[in-house]
């Protein structure tokens, strides 16, 4: 039994192996129809590790382990059931409506936080330290914050048309984003909170959720990550 600091209540106890992506998307990832493709970038050099059950490490104790379960179960029921609530406005843009905005943002903040705390190389990002105590706090009293409070961008997306659910990516680290690949969908978060002022309609909003569809060859890092790696 190990006991640390829990990283998100801050309390000394028995700490439990967390998955850094979480387990739901890693298992969903791993349905035979959807390529079964896992795949680590690095800037340091071009080894790509496969790995058996998504990156872990010891991080939460069982509580704060248990508060992330609840998000994650909501968005794995809401990622099931999405194309009920999916309009097309467009060619490439859907709007997403009756979704439940705390849940999903509370899901999607615990794995920019989790990014930010871990020490796996490839999976670690930089976040300034009071932007990751404000995040902390944030996910510790269960508030989703505002949407222009590390805003974040969604892209479905597809092959020539056809979506992987299956394609899943280490984060990609840029110096106001971060990417973040998980079940065919790209999230660019933002790693600040922005001015409310600057941005009226934030891409994930409290009533609206817009998400774009793109062509992964038309994002050449994606590409790159994709086709220059051997397929497991
Ligand atoms: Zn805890």
């Amino acid at each position: 039994m190990l006991v640390r600091e829990c990283a998100l209540c801050k309390k000394n106890k028995s700490l439990q192996n967390s998955h850094i992506y979480p387990k739901f998307l890693i298992r969903l990832c791993r349905v035979k129809d959807c390529n079964n493709k896992f795949i680590f970038m690095s800037d340091s050099n071009d080894i790509k590790i496969p790995p058996q059950d998504g990156p872990k490490v010891y991080l939460l104790c069982e509580e704060c382990e248990g508060r992330f379960s609840k998000h994650e179960c909501k968005y794995a029921g809401f990622f099931n059931n999405q194309l009920e609530c999916v309009y097309s406005i467009s060619e490439d843009l859907v709007l997403i409506k009756d979704f439940d905005y705390k849940s999903i943002r509370l899901f999607l903040l615990s794995i920019l936080w989790r990014l930010s705390v871990t020490s796996i190389p490839n999976f670690k990002i930089e976040l300034n330290n009071v932007d990751q105590e404000i995040l902390r706090k944030a996910l510790l009293s269960n508030n989703p914050l505002e949407p222009h409070e590390f805003p974040i961008a969604t892209s479905r997306l597809h092959f020539d048309g056809e979506s992987n659910n299956g394609l899943i990516l280490s984060p990609k680290e840029n110096k106001e984003t971060v990417d973040v690949v998980i079940g065919g969908i790209l999230y660019s978060f933002s790693k600040f909170r922005l001015d409310s002022q600057n941005l009226i309609n934030y891409p994930l909003g409290k009533d609206k959720w817009y998400a774009k569809l793109v062509n992964v060859r038309d994002i050449k890092w994606l590409m790159n990550a994709i086709y220059n790696i051997d397929e497991i």
